[in-house]
């Protein structure tokens, strides 16, 4: 059986009637300066809106809402937008959320994670110990793992964004969507399908270590090697069991673009300078294809899904200054705006 028959448009529905009040409704908004730049109308999807700052709060607020009534509590190991969504999710809730990292993950994010009243846990040093004593809360203390990507509340949850998106603008005819394990990709993707069965989506994501583009290359599943990236929220793998998003991408991904770090630097400093928003890397690949002339599109309106906001503001500042960034160790050459 393939993903998409246990996962539908009536699942979607049933998700944005539970994540009402916890998630937000978000704005859909037209950029003049993208449209005059793709010859068609382009319009942003403004999840960097939401009360964590990114669109993952619609995924962990579908699934911490259908826990059975005896879980203890809900238990996850992302030190990113995941591990706020559910840490969030689970104080509005009033049930105890529990992330589980490793001790090299920063301060800051153990602090951010912290302050939406989850139970941080260090544990070992690499995500292999994080994740060990993720299952062991879930085996010995009734807590309930709800993973960031494989897992169908999960993808019904971010499917709600394709339905917002449609409901607002009916004629839209492609969906850029920043691509990495591919909750995000295979919720909107089945949810805009499942109401305009032509509608183009196109999954978009960083050119080095990509794990889902690698996969749907190969034909399965791969392993690719983690490297830095202006895009880190697009970074780790898919699961060499995954269950759900690699068929449901496979099958409903219309096209696959890959954008490279001074694409993904230079589309943050336009929806800056232009449409004035902060957003992370990972959220402005959608404008990175179209800027950098690699994605051709239908005629009709674009809808790109602006994911989120949770970046490191001297990295940000660095950028829209036109300074050079470090990634990881190595020196990445800035620019400057409109020079
Ligand atoms: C998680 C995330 C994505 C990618 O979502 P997937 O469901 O993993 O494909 C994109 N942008 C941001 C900001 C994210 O946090």
């Amino acid at each position: 059986m393939s993903g998409r028959e246990l996962i539908t448009l009536a699942d979607v529905l049933a998700a944005r009637a539970r994540i009402a009040g916890i998630a937000m409704r978000t704005p859909l908004v037209p950029s003049p300066f993208m449209t005059r730049k793709a010859g068609r109308e382009f319009l942003l999807k403004l999840e960097i809106a939401q009360p964590i700052g990114a669109f993952k709060i619609r995924g962990a607020a579908n699934a911490v809402a259908r826990l059975p009534a005896e879980a203890k509590g809900v238990a996850c190991c992302s030190t990113g937008n995941h591990g706020r969504g559910v840490a969030y999710a689970a104080q509005k809730r009033g049930i105890p959320a529990v992330v589980c990292m490793s001790s090299l993950v920063p301060q800051a994010k153990v602090e951010g994670i912290r302050a939406l009243g989850a139970d941080v846990r260090i544990v070992g040093r690499s995500q292999d110990d994080a994740q060990t004593e993720c299952t062991r809360l879930c085996a010995e203390d009734g807590f309930i793992e709800v993973p960031p990507f494989d897992h169908a509340d999960v993808i019904a949850g971010q499917g709600t964004i394709g339905l917002e998106i449609l409901e607002d603008r009916p004629d839209v005819a492609s969906l850029l969507v920043p691509l990495s394990g591919g909750g995000l990709a295979a919720g909107v993707a089945l949810a805009a399908k499942a109401i305009r069965p032509d509608i183009r989506v196109i999954g978009i994501s960083m050119d080095r270590g990509a794990a889902m583009a690698a996969s749907l290359v190969a034909g399965r599943p791969v392993e690719v090697e983690e490297v830095p990236s202006l895009a880190d929220s697009l970074g780790g793998g898919i699961g060499l069991d995954n269950r759900y998003t690699f068929d449901l991408c496979r099958e409903l991904i219309d096209e696959m673009v890959l954008v490279n770090e001074a694409e993904i630097y230079r589309a943050m400093q336009v929806l800056y300078f232009e449409d004035r928003f902060v957003a992370e890397g990972a959220s402005v690949v959608g404008l990175a294809a179209v800027l950098s002339g690699k994605l051709s599109l239908p005629e009709g309106p674009t809808a790109s899904i602006v994911t989120g906001r949770n970046l490191d503001m001297p990295t940000f500042t660095k950028i829209i200054s036109g300074e050079d960034v470090m990634l990881g160790d190595v020196l990445m050459e800035g620019t400057l705006y409109g020079a």
